[in-house]
């Protein structure tokens, strides 16, 4: 039996590079010199003669999800904040956010000096579990936030209804979906707003970006203040513009934050948008040889995608398996070993947010206020029975994995199958590492 790499073995993977991400090409690298030579570098600069870069995108993203509007912030943490206060919410409201996602889904609910209610998640998707959501309503709710997890959708046919039952907006966390579609319908639009990422790991990147959609006016409107120090458009979009003249000026309804894009980014956006149907499709012939050829290999498999879900995107892939497929090595464990055989990350997901040292008074002083013992039995204090589950068993790789050529998808399945034949020494050396420390 050939020798983990982890114990200093040859590992699976030899020589050849994983896929770069992003992709870009000479079109992305033009476009930001013409941004650098255009002299206008922000939305907040003198116009040059033409809407800004950043209006631009927005607009053609709104599209893109078939929503009204689009406004485009630096990065999708702000989104969040935008699309929180675009909705209104804010001190002694509460927020339902799902205990499996990325820390900014919770903090940004914060920034506004609301409360997350942390609740459950379904154990094979890692989203929010409706049953688990109707538990957790109270009269102080004002939101859910629903996030589309990995490289699924959210079951957004019961949290719409949920929403609509109590009178509360849904706000949708599309940071990790952009392109994913709900019966026919983009992520994104089935909510109130829609918040994405352009962070440089999601599916569509700028290094840092995000944006919000909705197809509400008067959301529409908040949304311009909050996201440029309460300034919006000073005109409506024509392409003829003044030049020299201010784009955005001061309205006054909402007090906002400078959370305005980079004309650099979004001239990046631009470029990459009309490349990202054509990923989707490339990645899923790369999935599916993996689903094939993990089932090869034992009780494998992917992700679970509802069948109103027509498509998803995968931000990760998550390979799923019953406990015993590793033995009694735990995730972690097998997590470090795939990824010394592979020479690239396959990692275990976060941990659920109740077991982080974040939401207590001494993280945050403006918030420290907040945390009043009943706040914290409503933010965390329920069971997470559904987030466990799904951290046990499932082994998250990034998407830009599935952008090369079946070899790599070959290397995946060796990866895991000499994994497995060495489940035994990985489980006794996870004991090892539990008494050294
Ligand atoms: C990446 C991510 C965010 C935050 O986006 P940033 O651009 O990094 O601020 C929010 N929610 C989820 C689910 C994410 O994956």
């Amino acid at each position: 039996m050939q020798t983990l790499a982890i114990d200093g073995g040859e590992p699976v993977r030899q020589g050849r590079p994983w896929p770069a991400w992003p992709e870009w090409s000479d079109t992305t690298i033009k476009s930001v010199v013409d941004v650098v030579r255009s002299g206008r570098w922000t939305v907040s600069w003198p116009s040059t003669g033409r809407d800004a870069l950043e209006r631009e995108f927005a607009e053609q993203f709104a599209q893109y999800n078939g929503a009204s509007y689009g406004v485009a912030v630096d990065h999708g943490s702000g989104a969040l904040v935008v699309a929180l206060e675009m909705l209104g919410i804010g001190a002694g409201d509460e927020v339902i956010v799902p205990v499996m996602t990325w820390v900014a889904s919770a903090s940004a609910v914060l920034r506004v000096a609301a409360l997350p209610v942390l609740v459950d998640v379904d154990p094979s998707t890692g989203c929010l579990d409706p049953e688990a959501v109707r538990d957790a309503m109270s009269p102080d709710t004002r939101a859910i936030i629903a996030v589309h997890l990995a490289s699924t959708v959210a079951d957004l046919d019961a949290l719409r209804a949920i929403a609509d039952e109590h009178g509360v907006p849904l706000i949708e966390d599309c940071a990790q979906a952009h392109g994913a579609r709900w019966r026919q319908q983009m992520v994104g639009t089935v909510g109130e707003v829609g918040a994405f990422s352009f962070q440089q790991s999601k599916v569509l990147a700028a290094g840092e970006g995000g944006a919000v959609i909705t197809s509400d006016p008067v959301l529409y409107h908040r949304a311009q203040q909050l996201r440029a120090d309460s300034r919006g458009y000073s005109f409506t979009s024509t392409g003829e513009v003044a030049a020299g003249a201010p784009e955005i000026v001061a309205k006054g309804d909402v007090i906002g934050t400078n959370f305005c894009m980079a004309e650099l980014q979004a001239a990046i956006l631009i470029d990459l948008l009309p490349n990202l149907d054509a990923q989707h499709e490339r990645r899923e012939v790369r999935a599916r040889e993996l689903r094939e050829g993990l089932a090869t290999l034992g009780s494998f498999c992917e992700i679970p995608v509802a069948r109103q879900c027509d498509r998803r995107s995968i931000y990760e892939y998550g390979i799923r398996f019953t406990s015993g497929e590793f033995g009694d090595a735990p995730v972690d464990a097998v997590s470090r070993a795939l990824s010394a055989e592979l020479q690239r990350p396959v990692r275990a997901s976060d941990i659920p947010l109740h077991r982080s040292p974040l939401f207590r008074p001494e993280t945050a002083r403006r918030l420290a206020g907040l945390w009043t013992q009943g706040a914290r039995h409503r933010a965390l204090g329920r069971a997470y029975p559904g987030a466990e589950g799904y951290r046990d068993s499932t082994l998250l790789i990034h998407h830009s994995a599935l952008l090369g050529t079946s070899e790599d998808i070959h290397d995946v399945i060796d990866a895991v199958r000499k994994v497995q034949m060495h489940s035994k020494r990985l489980a006794l050396r996870a004991d090892e590492h539990v008494e050294m420390s």
